[in-house]
Order: C-alpha cells, then sequence, then structure tokens
C-alpha cells in the first residue's frame, strides 16, 4: 500500500494573506485531495519581530472563508521550539554544526555566499549563530511541476544558518524539522522558494529522513515585475470575494474557470477545480 499523502501550507504570520498566498493554499489543497491526502495548516511563527498582531486569526479566517479548511489543529511552530533544539542537538552530535560570529556586513563582503569562514575557527564566545556544515554538491533537484530545476550551486551549497545569533531558529531548521515531523510527503510551495528547497534537501538527508517531493507554484506579480508579498504590500484578500479570488488563483494555476464561476458559492468553485485539477495531474 502506498504511504499517504500529508501536504501542508505553512505560511508566516507577518500579514494577511494576498492573492500569491492563495494560489499557493489552494494549490497545496487542491494537491491533498486530489491524493485522497491529508491537508496541514502550519503558521511558521518563531521570527516575533516579523510577525504582525492578529495576522494567524485573519490567516485562518481568510482560509475558512475561501473553503479552505484544514485537517486537524493547525500547528503553531512557536510551540516545537524543543523539538527544533533535539533537530539542532542531532545535528552537533553529528558534527554538522559550527558556530559563526560575522556580521552580515562580512559575509556580504567576501561573498556573495557565505565562504565557511568560521568553520575551522571553534568560536565559543557570545553572540554567534549556528550554521551547517552543508556539504551537498546540490545544483538542482526534480519538482513535479517543473521538472528538473536547476539552481545556484554555491547557494544551494552554502552553510547556512541554523540558530541565529539573537537565538531564534532559523526557518530551514525549523521547516524541515517539522516537514518531518508531520510526515509530509510532498512540499507546495511558491517558486520563490526554489532556492531553500535545494538548501533543505541536505538538511532532510542530514536529519537521516527520506527528502519529500516537491512541487513549485507560479507567483502572482505586479505590473512592474515585483512579486506579491507582504513586504511589497500585495492587497489583502476581499473575504466578502471568495468565489472571486479562488477564480483568479485558478488561472494562476493554469485552470480557467468559466466566468459564471466567480458568481458562485466557494464549494462550487473548489469542486470545479478538484475535477479540473485531477483531469490535469492525471
Ligand atoms: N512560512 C514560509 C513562507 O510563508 C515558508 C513556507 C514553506 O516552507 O513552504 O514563505
Amino acid at each position: 500500500m502506498q504511504p499517504r499523502y500529508i501536504g501542508r501550507f505553512a505560511p508566516s504570520p507577518s500579514g494577511p494573506l494576498h492573492l500569491g498566498s492563495l494560489v499557493t493554499a489552494l494549490g497545496s489543497f487542491l494537491q491533498a485531495r486530489i491524493h485522497d491526502g491529508l491537508w496541514h495548516l502550519r503558521i511558521d511563527d518563531i521570527d516575533p519581530p516579523r510577525e504582525m498582531p492578529g495576522a494567524t486569526e485573519a490567516i485562518m479566517q481568510t482560509l475558512v472563508s475561501h473553503g479552505l479548511q484544514w485537517d486537524g489543529n493547525a500547528i503553531l511552530q512557536s510551540q516545537h521550539l524543543a523539538q527544533y533544539q533535539s533537530s539542532l542537538d542531532a545535528l552537533i552530535a553529528a558534527q554538522k554544526v559550527f558556530a559563526c560570529d560575522c556580521t552580515r556586513q562580512q559575509v556580504k563582503t567576501n561573498g556573495p555566499y557565505y565562504q565557511g569562514t568560521c568553520r575551522t575557527k571553534h568560536i565559543t564566545q557570545l553572540p554567534h549563530a549556528l550554521r551547517f556544515i552543508n556539504q551537498q554538491h546540490c545544483d538542482g533537484f526534480r519538482d513535479q511541476r517543473l521538472g528538473w530545476v536547476e539552481v545556484d550551486q554555491q547557494a544551494a551549497c552554502e552553510d547556512f544558518i541554523l540558530r541565529r545569533k539573537d537565538g531564534l531558529f532559523a526557518y530551514h531548521l525549523a521547516s524541515v524539522s517539522d516537514d518531518i515531523r508531520m510526515g509530509i510527503s510532498e512540499i507546495v510551495r511558491g517558486e520563490d522558494l526554489l532556492l531553500p528547497s535545494a538548501c533543505q534537501i541536505a538538511l532532510f538527508e542530514a536529519l537521516g529522513a527520506p527528502v519529500p517531493k516537491f512541487v513549485h507554484l507560479p507567483l502572482v506579480m505586479f505590473a512592474d515585475g515585483r512579486k506579491y508579498s507582504k513586504q511589497n504590500y500585495a492587497p489583502p484578500l476581499d473575504n466578502s470575494k471568495a468565489a472571486s479570488n479562488l477564480c483568479a488563483a485558478l488561472g494562476y494555476l493554469g485552470c480557467e474557470p468559466p466566468e459564471v464561476l466567480k458568481k458562485e458559492e466557494c464549494h462550487s468553485v473548489i469542486d470545479w477545480a478538484l475535477t479540473k485539477w485531477h483531469k490535469m495531474q492525471g
């Protein structure tokens, strides 16, 4: 028997969802449902300085308003810090971690990527970041939608940060540690995360876990070529226009729904989308 498909949508609570996030939410939802799988919601709330009060509730409200109900309870990364520490401890025990006190500016000057400057320095003085000894030679990986994706080898093989100087766990460590614990079989995320995916493959391997499949979805762009993001002030989704928002997101997913669907209830749009997505993947 095939192991169960387990997917997730993992927004950061740095602001409300926008159309770009909806494309990822909907794409990951459809992918999980057509595989008869589970779709989890994980809130990546491990970076308090970047969080917006009320964003987690707003994200959940928007998903529910758009008919995207996740399975089980939402998972909050802030409640799994002990688990991230265990993953870090496992990497330390495997001698895959070193301390680094380089400033951002120093890394940039020697760069463009981190050159392993502190690998052999054995720094003990605080504050220091902890970096991963990245021994992979990854210059690409297979994506279920895009086929073989080439990435900048130097960037993918950088000794990236696992725990920041300020003591916060870094995104790669928390994300991979959770994806392993949650048994995620396929990661569906935006194309802006192609390089992070390549970095994370090394971390799955270092933690002795199977590497999930990957699907990277198209990004929504402003007319001037900047991607929709909270930092770029992408307009938040209007929950009262959920069906029309879903139709717009489906367009980005290559589904082109009929105009009339915009005036239907969300569940009708989603039913249509499931049938269409199923055909497109099969
Ligand atoms: N929370 C991050 C984001 O919203 C990561 C998502 C992911 O790992 O797929 O960009």
